[in-house]
């Protein structure tokens, strides 16, 4: 299959041209027809499908490699869509989606029966966003209002936060890609399951706990099977139970005190170059000239989590393009957005972690 690669030219904050427009009506007949359209979000890039037809999704499973018990997150550009896919929509979702939509937030709801089960990989629930992306919010209008749409990348590899990773994992396997620049937050949008009473948050992002928190009055918990991985407890999106967002090198986490960090980091280094391995690094700026590896990669100034988020899994993909074997990251502060960082970043280590402050832990 040849894929489009449709070019925006919108400016930041300048809106769309009527080219663009035209663009994106284009690229909404593609998925009205049943097809496959990669796009930007505010987030990572997505890649949309029909979310009311089964065949799109599977089209969707297909294109990634991804397991088909994965369900798929639905997007669209109106609140009041919202009860068009799902029912008993309780009192919380709208005070949440009146101060975080547009934005990066999925809410899980109740569905309806007009939601096919192969979006929801089965589920009676469905996921819902509001992206605030005007590219994505034009196409999904495009497009018949009801878009599925995971992240655009192979099953297991970093999510694309720019469009040269898009290409590289879908070119040839869907009917177009926009390339709408990079993604401001950089990491997948937050979601809070609303069907349970009170809420639960099952995948950290940019929304944290305590803003969910302030907007429903109540103290809001992280679903406790992927913040402990050793809980044996199971993940309630079923998504978080997969190794994700690796790279292929080794990645290991360093926590601890900086300049223990520092110090173990370059000890393992040295043993790796010594055992011939390729060695990357992922530190903050203030650290960038303190480690002696072949790769090193910054996330920039040190508590920064937002630029920390936006570069991430970039990093990670840049240390496959310069196949490098064995990879350490600093850690960092999980309070607020941090907590999303280092459950991606987790995610990516496959859990391999040595926290200097604690008895080691590492699972090497
Ligand atoms: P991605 O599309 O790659 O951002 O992944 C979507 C995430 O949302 C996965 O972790 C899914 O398991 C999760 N998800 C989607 N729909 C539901 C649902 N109905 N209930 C729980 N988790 C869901
Ligand atoms: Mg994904």
């Amino acid at each position: 299959m040849e894929t489009e690669i449709i070019r925006i030219k919108k400016d930041k904050g300048e809106g769309l041209s009527p080219e663009d427009l035209k663009n994106i009506e284009h690229a909404g007949e593609i998925i009205k027809k049943g097809g496959l359209v990669a796009f930007p979000t505010e987030t990572v890039y997505g890649l949309g499908g029909n979310a009311l037809e089964p065949e799109s999704s599977k089209k969707i499973y297909a294109a990634k490699g991804r397991p088909s018990d994965n369900p798929l997150i639905v997007h669209i550009c109106d609140f009041k869509d919202v009860y068009e896919i799902a029912r008993d929509v309780p009192e919380e979702a709208v005070k949440l989606a009146e101060v975080f939509w547009p934005g990066p937030l999925t809410m899980i709801l109740k569905k309806k029966e007009i939601v096919p089960n192969e979006t929801t990989g089965g589920l009676d629930t469905v996921a819902i966003r509001f992206p605030s992306d005007i590219v994505a919010r034009e196409l999904i209008r495009a497009s018949g209002g009801f878009v599925a749409a995971p992240s655009a990348n192979i099953s297991g590899r970093p999510s694309p936060t720019e469009v040269k990773y898009v290409i590289e994992d879908m070119s040839g396997r869907i009917g177009a890609i926009i390339d709408g620049g990079e993604g401001e937050i950089g990491i997948e949008s937050t979601i809070v399951d609303l069907t349970v009473n009170p809420p639960v948050v099952l995948r950290p992002g940019f929304i944290t706990n305590e803003m969910i928190g302030s907007v429903l009055g109540e103290g809001i918990e992280t679903d406790r099977a992927i913040i402990d991985a050793d809980s044996g407890l199971k993940p309630k999106a079923p998504g978080m139970k997969y190794r994700h967002y690796a790279p292929k090198g080794e990645l290991v986490i360093v926590e601890g005190k900086d300049e223990e960090v520092l110090s173990r980091i370059n000890e393992l280094l040295k043993e790796d170059r010594a055992s011939g391995f390729k060695t990357g690094v992922i530190c903050c700026d203030e650290n960038s000239d303190r480690y002696d590896a072949d790769a090193i990669k910054l996330s920039g100034k040190k508590g920064d989590t937002k630029e920390a988020a936006h570069r991430l899994y970039s990093i990670l993909r840049s240390f496959d393009d310069e196949n490098v074997e064995k990879i350490y990251s600093e850690g960092f502060d999980r309070e607020g957005f941090g907590a999303a960082i280092m459950n991606r970043l987790l995610k990516a280590a496959g859990h391999k972690i040595i926290n200097l402050n604690q008895v080691e832990r590492g699972r090497k």
